[in-house]
């Protein structure tokens, strides 16, 4: 069982990197609609609209939320200024709206693939129109790191509304932590979810937990701003412990899941007392998302079909 599961999960990356499976499945108003099903369950919406409705119900409850405009790699200088476009409508709409909320971004999506100075200009545009608005870097693939860090660290000697996200996964995040933990900027923890070349990260177990905890252990004793980006109940409980003892306060750590995924233990942490927040993506490019949602956890693939029924 576990053998067909991990076959049909590889067989959905695949399918997600394929771009005649997504225009077609794009374009089949069927196959559309019944995936679409499938992915409402992960996705704000398909527009920022949509998921600024979620995120109201979401602060209605006492939830933050962040708030990322889905895409990456983007290849063209006009796509990128499209994206960037993008992040400052919603910079925008959260301060209009007035709602507990950030931004968070690929550096890749606003043009980091194209060039650095691109990439930093348009980054450069989204933190002036986002002032106060925190607005978060995602960790990409390790080809990318040495780019993401050069850029984070520029930025935030200029934006003090800047963060970033460290990979626990890579070995090389022990010396990229010590450069991060000299920035003001909060530091968004999470395991790791790319595909790397052999011998540059720690598989899922106990050793990647430890030094998860290690990172979060740094980040609490030392009062520097941290976001614990999990949906694992063991590390959350320890994130938890560790808020306790250091008597952490709630301005300086958020624990934060991704829209769809294990959030009645962010929901129970919240009714706890502790800071908490909830992570929407947005867009068109939601088949991609869903792919990848599933090929993560293959279990998934029966919530996917249980959703596609019902
Ligand atoms: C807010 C946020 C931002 C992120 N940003 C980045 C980023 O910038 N770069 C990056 O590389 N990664 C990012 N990630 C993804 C992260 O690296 C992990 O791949 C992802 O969080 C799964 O790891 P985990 O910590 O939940 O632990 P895991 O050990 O993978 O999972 C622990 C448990 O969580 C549950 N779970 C995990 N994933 C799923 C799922 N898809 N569906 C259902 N249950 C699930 C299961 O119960 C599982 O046993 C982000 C994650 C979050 C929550």
């Amino acid at each position: 069982m576990e053998n067909l599961l991990l076959i049909g999960s590889n067989a959905l990356k695949k399918a997600a990197l394929n771009e005649n499976v997504k225009t077609h499945i794009l374009k089949d108003p069927v196959l559309y609609k019944t995936l679409k099903k499938a992915a409402d369950r992960y996705i704000g919406g398909e527009n920022l609209e949509e998921t600024i409705m979620k995120v109201i119900d979401q602060n209605k409850n006492g939830m933050k939320c962040s708030l990322e405009f889905m895409g990456e790699n983007t290849a063209t200088i006009q796509e990128a200024h499209q994206a960037t476009n993008e992040f400052i409508r919603i910079a925008k709409q959260i301060k209009n709206q007035n709602l507990n909320a950030t931004i968070s971004l690929d550096l890749s999506h606003i043009g980091l693939a194209i060039s650095k100075d691109l990439c930093f200009e348009n980054l450069t545009q989204i933190c002036k129109e986002a002032k106060n608005i925190e607005v978060t870097i995602s960790a990409e693939g390790t080809e990318k790191t040495d780019n993401v860090m050069d850029t984070y660290i520029k930025g935030s000697k200029q934006f003090d509304n800047l963060s970033i996200t460290l990979q626990a996964y890579l070995y090389r995040s022990k010396d990229d932590f010590k450069e991060l933990i000299k920035e003001k900027g909060r530091i968004r923890i999470v395991k790791g979810a790319f595909e790397t070349p052999e011998g540059l990260s720690i598989p899922r177990g106990k050793e990647l937990d430890e030094t998860y905890l290690y990172y979060l252990d740094e980040l609490l004793s030392k009062n520097h701003r941290c976001a614990i980006a999990t949906h694992h109940h063991f590390i959350q409980e320890e994130a938890a412990k560790r808020i306790d003892f250091y008597k952490t306060d709630s301005e300086l750590y958020e624990f934060e899941s991704l829209y769809g995924i294990e959030t009645d233990q962010l929901d129970n942490l919240k009714m706890r007392g502790y800071n908490t927040k909830l992570y929407f993506v947005y867009g068109a490019e939601w088949y991609l998302y869903l792919c990848n949602r599933i090929a993560e956890y293959p279990m998934n693939i029966f919530r996917a079909l249980s959703d596609i029924v019902n």
